[in-house]
């Protein structure tokens, strides 16, 4: 199987979130299933920078100006990568997205276009370079027009779309229909058109065979109106070509056997190593070195999304219990000085280190006891999953991809399960859910199972890239019935 993978951007190349995660990891994953899979990512400067030797592989032209197709490969590995090259469009420092002055670039319609059009000369083999896909992968609106610009071709490969965060859908003014070349077949409120703008992330979801999120609980919430962000209708209509598959996680990097950057390594039968790093997490926050209080952590951004007002207005009441609590993260500034405050209220209690800390995320899964996610919405997440890879017990608003990876320790479940969830995004919700994680702290065997249950769960990229195999084959499928 032959696989064109489009995305904006890719770790460790260029990366804002969790897409270039998934950018990074997935086509690796295919490549170890011996598909050939091969990634369009734009020639931004700092990608061009760390790949001084990609050479020319193709001259072509996208929007009327001429661009070039750069050929090397994914930085460790064998994959193709090519680069879409148009200096006019990418070569600016930062954040592909957005200018210096935090707006995003004036010409984001263009940029984005330019990459489908490119996508598309690749798919139906107009760019000379002597290979075929039997499916194109977008990944997210920068990609949203290949699956509508192909649906016109009656030779075109499958298509298959992913969104990683449906809040994002790159929507631009009808007046530049003609800028972008875009043929008047798509332009109709079936198609492109979103309250008389054009929407790139409509292009993924009306026209591609197949469409997924990153969580099979997530594409089911998108189709209503408190996640569908507007698309919950059109979402609907495609839902039975809908589906979700959850991220992996590096398996390699968080594995707390190896991991280089803890204290004291473990794994599921020398767990009471793991004490060792509480210790230490302990002492480093200056928090008292009692093993027996539970330990709860938090570390992500510090926005709405992440449920961190929720936190702040559960903090009083939790602090009634003999727990201890640190945060790391940053973000919004009101959030930022109420944790603080807390600290400095009860510095026995409560630790925070405001910040972007990847060796102390690791070692803070390692040391703590308790992991909260208390997340509005998330499409997929990862914390819990790293959270259950080292013992620690994830404590979830149970939502997208938290509902579906964290098992709740019901007393019916109790031998399969792996955290604690909550259903209400409330302060008393919450709450109930920490206390009930206290009240199994208290009881070491079954905590050791709940450890040793989450442990034992494969978050690998492998089952992930199964699953999308699975899926290009029903696209595929869908393409050849159509
Ligand atoms: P999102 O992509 O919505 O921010 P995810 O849970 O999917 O949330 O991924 C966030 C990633 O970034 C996780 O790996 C998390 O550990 C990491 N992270 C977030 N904030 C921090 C921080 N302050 N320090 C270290 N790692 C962080």
């Amino acid at each position: 199987m032959k696989i064109l993978f489009v995305a904006s951007e890719l770790y460790p190349l260029v990366k804002t979130g969790g897409l270039a995660d998934v950018a990074g990891s997935l086509p690796k994953a295919l490549r170890e299933l011996d598909k050939d899979v091969r990634v369009l990512l734009p020639a931004y400067q700092d990608v061009k920078a760390q790949l001084p030797r990609a050479r020319t592989v193709a001259e072509l032209e996208v929007l009327g100006q001429p661009v070039r197709l750069l050929a090397d490969h994914v930085p460790g590995t064998a994959i193709p990568l090519w680069l879409l090259d148009a200096p006019h469009w990418f070569d600016r420092p930062g954040n592909p997205y957005l200018a210096p002055d935090g707006n995003p670039w004036p010409d984001n319609d263009e940029r984005f276009a330019a990459l489908c059009w490119a996508g598309l000369q690749i798919a139906l083999d107009r760019a000379g370079l002597g290979w075929r896909p039997d499916v194109v992968h977008g990944n997210d609106w920068q990609t949203g027009l290949i699956p509508a610009l192909l649906s016109l071709e009656p030779q075109r490969p499958a298509t298959v779309f992913t969104i990683h965060n449906l809040a994002y859908q790159g929507i631009f003014p009808a007046a530049s229909l003609e800028k972008l070349r875009i043929p008047k077949a798509l332009w109709h409120p079936e198609g492109l058109e979103f309250h008389h703008q054009i929407s790139f992330i409509k292009g993924g979801i009306v026209y591609a065979d197949r469409i997924n999120t990153v969580s099979p609980t997530y594409a089911r919430e998108i189709q209503t109106p408190r996640f569908g962000c507007g698309l919950e209708g059109v979402l609907k209509m495609r839902s039975e070509r809908l589906s979700g598959i959850l991220n992996g996680i590096d398996i390699d990097k968080w594995n707390p056997a190896t991991d280089p950057w803890l204290p004291q390594p473990y794994d599921r039968d020398s767990l009471d190593d793991k004490g060792v790093n509480k210790r230490a997490l302990q002492a480093r926050f200056g928090l008292p070195q009692e093993p027996i209080i539970p330990l709860i952590a938090f570390i992500g951004r510090l926005v709405s999304q992440k449920g961190v007002d929720l936190i702040l207005k559960a903090l009083p009441g939790l602090l009634e219990l003999p727990l201890q609590f640190v945060f790391l993260g940053s973000g919004d500034s009101d959030y930022e000085h109420g944790l603080l405050y807390w600290s400095r209220r009860h510095p026995d209690k409560v630790a925070v280190h405001i910040g972007y800390d990847e060796t102390l995320s690791h070692q803070i899964e390692a040391g703590a006891d308790l992991f909260l996610m208390p997340s509005r919405f998330e499409p997929c997440g990862l914390n819990q999953m790293y959270s259950q890879r080292y013992g620690t017990i994830p404590v979830v608003h149970r939502t997208g991809g938290l509902a579906d990876t964290v098992e709740d320790a019901l007393p019916d479940r109790l031998p399969r399960a792996t955290g604690l969830g909550f259903d209400q995004t409330e302060t008393g919700a919450l709450q109930e859910a920490v206390k009930r994680g206290w009240l199994l702290y208290s009881q070491p065997d079954l905590w050791r199972t709940l450890q040793r249950n989450g442990m034992d769960k494969d978050f690998s990229w492998r089952r992930s890239a199964e699953e999308y195999c699975r899926l290009y084959r029903k696209a595929i499928a869908d393409r050849r019935h159509a």
